[in-house]
């Protein structure tokens, strides 16, 4: 499909305000520069770049040339500069986005088989959308220290049980809050919602033999029916939502469809293809 070329597409068009102000409030906590500072100190932002690159595939014009041509018009659609990208094997399908100073993006195997092309385009946007945001830095943080904070916290940073909690929940709230930003980006680099949709339920679903008795219809009702749940549920909601999202770039499917649902219709994604839209983003 041709696809609208985004130019001058400012992160502030598509991030979620809620991603913003929680993040924001992340900043703000004294704990998080000592994160950061101990993060580059012992190198993890290089200890995680040389992880990935010794288990993974690295994508270029003469390797999974296909998977390369939907990074090039990812990038030139989102108007981000391109990342590296991998792929590495692994059955349970998924994808996410690394590197502070050399971001990168790593495909699961199992996702190449999950997705159709124009769905990939999706998840990559989805992943361009977590650079562009300057999520990586903080997932990072969060991957590589919050586990080991129990562990390596008090003596190392000195850090109390209320501080730790503290850094916790905000952690909790922005994390979820960035997923909703990403799958923007995704839409607007897939520009067709029910692409979206249909990445969403398979990512949900995964692989399986009846994939082609998928119903995106009843998937979005399912996802409208999970944001009126009452509010009883929702800090377990957030507490499910942060535990997985520490492994996974993309947690809460079907929480996010509805969110993303909620910004198509607002009529937000038509005013940025509207107003940036110049030409096709294809050669
Ligand atoms: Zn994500």
């Amino acid at each position: 499909m041709d696809r609208v070329r985004l130019t001058g597409l400012q992160t502030i068009d598509f991030q979620s305000d809620l991603d913003r102000k929680a993040l924001d409030g992340l900043k703000k906590l004294p704990l998080l520069p000592q994160l950061v500072r101990k993060f580059y100190e012992i190198g993890a932002d290089r200890w995680l770049y040389c992880w990935n690159m010794a288990v993974s595939v690295r994508v270029g014009p003469n390797q999974y040339p296909t998977l390369h041509r939907i990074l090039e018009e990812s990038c030139r659609t989102l108007d981000v500069p391109e990342p590296e990208l991998y792929l590495t094997s692994n059955p349970f399908p998924n994808a996410s986005a690394g590197g502070v100073e050399r971001p990168y993006i790593t495909l699961r195997s199992s996702i190449i088989d999950t997705l159709d092309d124009e769905q990939l385009y999706h998840l990559i946007g989805h992943e361009l959308g977590h650079i562009k945001c300057g999520h990586v830095l903080y997932f990072s943080v969060a991957r590589i220290l919050m586990p080991l904070l129990e562990m390596i916290g008090r003596r190392t940073l000195g850090l109390g049980d209320a501080a730790q909690l503290a850094l916790v929940a905000a952690f909790m709230e922005w994390s979820r809050n960035a997923e909703v930003s990403a799958d923007r980006a995704g839409l607007l680099v897939a520009q067709n919602f029910d692409t979206s949709l249909a990445a969403n339920l398979h990512l949900c679903g995964g692989p399986n033999r009846l994939s082609h008795e998928a119903n995106p219809d009843a998937f979005l009702d399912q996802s409208r029916a999970y944001q009126d749940m009452n509010t009883a549920d929702a800090f377990g909601k957030l507490l499910i939502a942060f535990l997985y999202s520490m492994w996974t770039t993309h947690p809460m499917p079907v929480h996010r469809t509805q969110e993303l649902e909620k910004w198509h219709l607002s009529g937000e994604y038509e005013r940025i293809i509207q107003k940036y839209g110049v030409a096709p983003a294809g050669v």
